[in-house]
């Protein structure tokens, strides 16, 4: 079989939800990804912000592989070695007001799990996000989901939604009162446009959560483990969370969520639950990931390949570019144009992008990724930029 087979087979039987890129891709290491024909690629998607530590990481290969043949399924009733091995490392790893920690398999369960336990806690019923937000495709995230495309099909939804304009203070003054279960934000919003909230805005949603009883929620799904440059993006502004939400690369591409609670945060036996959550599978491959996340300093080392990056794509003065916004290696380049034929070119001359909107290229590279491979991602723009 070759490239097109797959395609051809894929496209007969998925359902057709999927904008696909004609590129089939077979084997990954670091921050290159192969197809079937051998053609090898810089990987600036890394599973939409997954691979982290780099594709195919040895230390998590070795750990998943250790785990296979010892245990792979183990329900939460049950007391697992590897589950509470990662349940302390992933505690001790957050800010300290952060004590426990609701295991499960995807970004939008985590933030499903956010949402409950919000109204659990409070008694209240609604909830104020930001529009161009984006929390997952559940019921209740894409409640949360400020786009009204991902929403608008599926009405009703869940009630109690409010939206409000990122960074403008006033208009969280007014949306949050006493009927306020939770303020949930993205401190970088991923696929609403790379749209990065301020510290002043941070520290005022803190403030005025504080003063009206809210629990302040972080959807760090994307922006979390060293993705800007910090472990955890809030660390940019010191605001800490009541809840904290985590996903993407936080099993080294194994699939799994986390949502993390304050310790005030009551929550008891029977209100929430989940068959895989915490398996042991993805608890050895997040041991491995979080280790190397520390050991390798990818929070350091995305700080300095995203400022490496920025001032070589700063140098080619692109007149196609409007604005470039970057934190860590979080990249949005918000083009003049639509961002689709640019991702087309791209993908010809072997550099793999996502859009996030209509205008921007959002490059989301393992953290791994090395100089000469960034070179390449800049000549790769300079030529369908030119
Ligand atoms: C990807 C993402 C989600 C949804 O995660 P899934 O694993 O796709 O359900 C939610 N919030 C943010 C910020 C994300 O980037």
């Amino acid at each position: 079989m070759n490239d097109a087979d797959y395609q051809a087979l894929e496209d007969r039987y998925a359902l057709p939800l999927y904008s696909k890129r004609g590129v089939t891709i077979v084997r990954g290491s670091g921050a290159l990804l192969f197809d079937a024909q051998g053609r090898e690629y810089v990987d600036c998607t890394a599973g939409i912000g997954v691979a982290n530590v780099g594709h195919c990481h040895p230390r998590v290969v070795a750990a998943i592989s250790e785990q296979a043949q010892r245990l792979i399924t183990c329900p939460n009733v049950f007391y697992n070695d590897t589950r509470s091995r990662l349940l302390q490392t992933l505690v001790q790893t957050a800010p300290g007001i952060l004590t426990r920690a609701f295991l499960c398999n995807s970004g939008a369960e985590a933030i499903e799990a956010a949402l409950k336990f919000a109204r659990l806690h409070t008694g209240r019923p609604n909830f104020v996000s930001a529009m161009r937000g984006f929390h997952g495709r559940t019921m209740g995230a894409v409640s949360a989901t400020f786009t009204k495309k991902y929403r608008a099909p599926f009405e009703p939804l869940v009630p109690g939604f409010q939206y409000v304009a990122l960074n403008k203070i006033e208009q969280l003054e007014a949306a949050v009162d006493e009927h306020t279960a939770a303020v949930l934000l993205e401190p970088v919003q991923g696929e609403g446009g790379v749209n990065i909230a301020n510290a002043e805005y941070l520290v005022a949603a803190r403030r005025l959560c504080d003063e009206r009883g809210a629990l302040l929620i972080f959807d760090e799904i994307q922006t979390g483990f060293c993705r800007t440059g910090k472990f955890f993006a809030h660390q940019h502004c010191n605001v800490v969370p009541d809840i904290l939400v985590l996903a993407k690369a936080i099993a080294g591409g194994v699939p799994m969520g986390a949502t993390l609670l304050a310790e005030n945060i009551t929550v008891s036996e029977g209100h929430h639950g989940t068959t895989f959550g915490g398996n042991p599978l993805a608890c050895a491959a997040a041991l491995a990931a979080i280790d190397i996340m520390r050991e390798e300093k990818l929070d350091e080392r995305a700080a300095s390949s995203g400022a490496y990056f920025e001032r070589r794509l700063q140098a080619e003065k692109l007149a196609r570019v409007r604005d470039v916004r970057r934190l860590g290696l979080m990249v949005g380049i918000e083009l003049k144009e639509k961002a689709q034929p640019v991702l087309s070119a791209l993908l010809e001359n072997g550099v793999l992008a996502l859009p996030a909107g209509a205008t921007v290229v959002r490059l989301l590279p393992p953290l791994v990724i090395e100089e000469p491979q960034l070179d390449r991602v800049v000549a790769a723009l300079h030529t369908a930029l030119q």
